[in-house]
């Protein structure tokens, strides 16, 4: 028998069985085999005794009299009563009926089901005749969508097992099975389908989580060692004695993190290979200036930097900064954007191509088509995500294989931004700035808002500003949410001949969105009612108070950033949390807020709270789907099947050797070694 063979070839297995069983996407034994039950349940007989309320149990008992049938519609309800041990106990069933027949007093039958503690009752799901058969206390539960009856499936796979199980290849070599402890490929396929007892479900499981991990990350690191060998880039010679006179020259002493980012910086500027390097780091932890030491680090080799922000507010802010930096030591910095008089651009192109301006910035503006350079040799993208794909590659693809360095504020707890961003190098500025005050978190309910209120205006009073944050700019039947436009009236009535109420949302022009945050930043609007559209990364450090309505819709990693928006000047800052959530969830979600300041704290948490999937956004998340493993719960796998990974593509053993044909194959399959990808 091949594990090739339609599955008709098995005993037993008929025309309309082959259907739906093809049905279910399984037409081979191998299909079949690898068919996984999505849990397993437990159906080792308990004592009701020790069984708490609720819960899930399976008992023996004995028929003690003849069930009653009531129906309620189209609905049925079974109620027997039975002695399970010493408990006289009822059994309700639902839509099983046609038990009655069956169960006749002093019969010996399994039932499986919740156990109601206080009324002794179990509310029966499966009911089994006869005493408990040996073998069946994990039971595999699979997907078959009412095809194939279960008792029938398992026979199947029984046989299947029997006769193919043996021919389906071992992929993991003998040492690091031994080295970790894991079942052989038989062993953990059998205790997938036939578990002994809930360790053997286990130990199976660990074994495909390992291996699928390991394929994954032999993926990703081959991957990596084909680019690095295949393409070339700039070996930037700059100048360390330069480099180290500008840092000299700054205000403030670099945190531990950035000086250590610094260096992964400057060590990829040197190196022959390209760098393709994501930069994390949560909101105020200084990006900036580790931006403006590596592009410095450029121009002092004879080569220009680029650095592109998604708005013009952005890349003005960037500008300024940049300015005050450079243009004392004489280091000619400009900025190119939507809004730049035709005659200026006209003349930065110039200056651009003849090589005379060293660093640009700018927004997309940069990636028109006759914006050229004469070395582009550094090339960041601040707030990565906000770019697509092609957009940052057309931007790379001025320069002759330019270092490429990504930033974002989005904190992605460190094993999944490996996983995440395999084919980057990843650097972290996990270090606020000594001296940051701690922004001072408050959950309150929405009927207190006029508290609030109080208090935003004590704020106002000393000569700050506030922003008010709402989820949806307007009124929605569905949703219950209050919406920024009608908050904007209540406060502009309410503020009325004090204070300047502005409003930010979607649905503005960009010109409109530019007007409104310029006179936010100018100090002349003093409350900005606005949408989640308040932009990343903008700095009116005079800001320090912030109210987020309805902040059980947003999710943690979100309501973080948002707050990021105070808390970056020198006085105490404020953020208030209205909500009223309904879940433990929700509830969970709010203290946390109140407990940390730490993005990658509270990424790790929302992590925790909602899974991978929907931490990254279902679709946008370009992670990868597993059949066992999961990122959240298995990131120590993760990180172990990912060292082994490195170790493994680096080995001439590995590309060579026998034993490792079987993983090699895998990564013939996903077209790695045909130089395909990812980026
Ligand atoms: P982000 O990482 O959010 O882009 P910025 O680069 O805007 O952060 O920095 C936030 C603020 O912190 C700026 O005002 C900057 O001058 C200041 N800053 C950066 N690094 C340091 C440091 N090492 N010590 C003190 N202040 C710093
Ligand atoms: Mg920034």
């Amino acid at each position: 028998m091949l594990i090739t063979e339609p599955v008709a070839n098995l005993k037993g297995v008929g025309k309309e069985t082959a259907e739906q069983l093809a049905s279910l996407g399984v037409h081979t034994i191998e299909d079949l085999i690898w068919m996984f039950p999505y849990r397993h349940e437990d159906f080792t007989l308990k004592d009701l005794t020790e069984t708490p309320h609720n819960e899930k149990v399976t008992i023996e008992a004995r028929v003690e009299n003849i069930p009653s049938v009531s129906f309620v519609g189209k609905k049925s309800r079974l109620t027997v009563t039975v002695l399970a041990g010493r408990h006289l106990i009822k059994v309700v069933m639902f839509n099983q009926h046609y038990l009655k027949q069956k169960l006749n007093p002093g019969a010996i039958i399994t039932v499986s089901g919740k156990w109601d503690r206080g009324r002794q009752v179990i509310v029966g799901t499966h009911i089994k005749m006869g005493p408990k058969q040996d073998g069946t206390d994990f039971e595999p539960v699979y997907s078959l969508r009412n095809t194939v009856k279960l008792a029938r499936f398992k026979k199947i796979m029984r046989q299947a097992l029997d006769e193919a199980g043996h021919l389906i290849p071992e992929t993991l070599p003998a040492y690091l099975r031994e080295q970790y402890k894991l079942l052989s490929m038989q062993e953990a396929l059998e205790g997938v389908h036939f578990p002994r007892d809930p360790n053997h479900v286990k130990q199976a499981r660990r074994r495909f989580v390992y291996e699928e991990l390991l394929a994954f990350q032999l993926r990703i690191q081959a991957l990596r060692k084909t680019r690095r060998e295949s393409e070339y880039g700039q070996s930037i010679q700059y100048d360390v004695n330069k480099v180290r006179a500008f840092i000299e020259t700054l205000p403030y002493e670099l945190t531990g993190a950035q000086k250590r980012v610094v260096n992964e910086i400057s060590k990829d500027l040197k190196l022959p290979q390209r760098m393709n390097r994501l930069l994390q780091g949560d909101v105020g932890s200084g990006k900036t200036v580790v931006a403006a030491i590596g592009l410095y680090a450029a121009v002092t080799a004879g080569y220009q930097g680029a650095l592109m922000a998604p708005t013009e507010i952005l890349a003005e802010q960037h500008a300024e900064n940049l300015h005050a930096w450079f243009d004392p030591i004489g280091v000619r910095v400009e900025i190119l954007s939507g809004s730049t008089k035709t005659k200026a651009r006209r003349e930065i192109l110039q200056q651009l191509k003849d090589g005379d301006i060293d660093i640009l910035i700018g927004t997309h503006a940069l990636i028109q088509p006759d914006v050229e350079f004469k070395h582009l040799g550094f090339v960041i993208t601040d707030e990565q995500h906000r770019f697509g794909v092609e957009q940052r590659r057309v931007l790379r693809d001025k320069g002759e294989h330019p270092d490429v360095l990504f930033m974002t504020a989005t904190p992605i707890p460190r094993t999944l931004a490996i996983t995440a961003f395999g084919e980057m190098d990843v650097s972290i500025i996990d270090e606020l700035p000594a001296g940051r005050k701690e922004i001072e978190t408050h959950w309150m309910k929405h009927e207190q808002l006029g508290a609030v209120l109080t208090k935003m205006e004590m704020e106002l009073r000393a000569g700050r500003q506030a922003y008010m944050i709402c989820p949806l700019i307007e009124e929605s039947d569905k949703l219950d949410v209050q919406n920024a436009v009608e908050v904007f009236e209540q406060l502009s009535t309410y503020f009325y001949g004090r204070y300047q109420v502005g409003l930010m949302h979607g649905r503005l022009s960009a010109q409109e969105k530019d007007t409104v945050m310029r006179e936010f930043s100018e100090g002349r609007i003093h409350v900005l009612v606005s949408t989640t559209v308040v932009e990343v990364g903008v700095n009116v450090p005079n800001a320090t108070f912030m109210t987020i309505y309805d902040a059980e819709r947003f999710g943690l990693a979100q309501l973080h950033q948002l707050r990021g928006r105070v808390g970056r000047g020198e006085h105490q800052s404020y953020c208030v949390l209205l909500a009223d959530p309904k879940t433990e969830e929700g509830k969970e979600r709010m203290m946390s807020m109140t407990e940390t300041n730490d993005g990658f704290k509270l990424a790790e948490k929302d992590l925790e709270l909602r899974g991978s999937g929907d931490f990254f956004g279902k679709k946008q998340s370009g992670l990868p789907e597993f059949k066992m493993a999961d990122l959240v719960h298995d990131y120590r796998a993760l990180d172990v099947a990912r060292q082994d990974a490195v170790r493994l593509v680096e080995s001439e053993a590995f590309w060579q050797e026998e034993e490792y044909a079987p993983l090699r194959k895998t990564l013939e399959e996903a077209g790695v070694l045909e130089g395909e990808r990812i980026d």
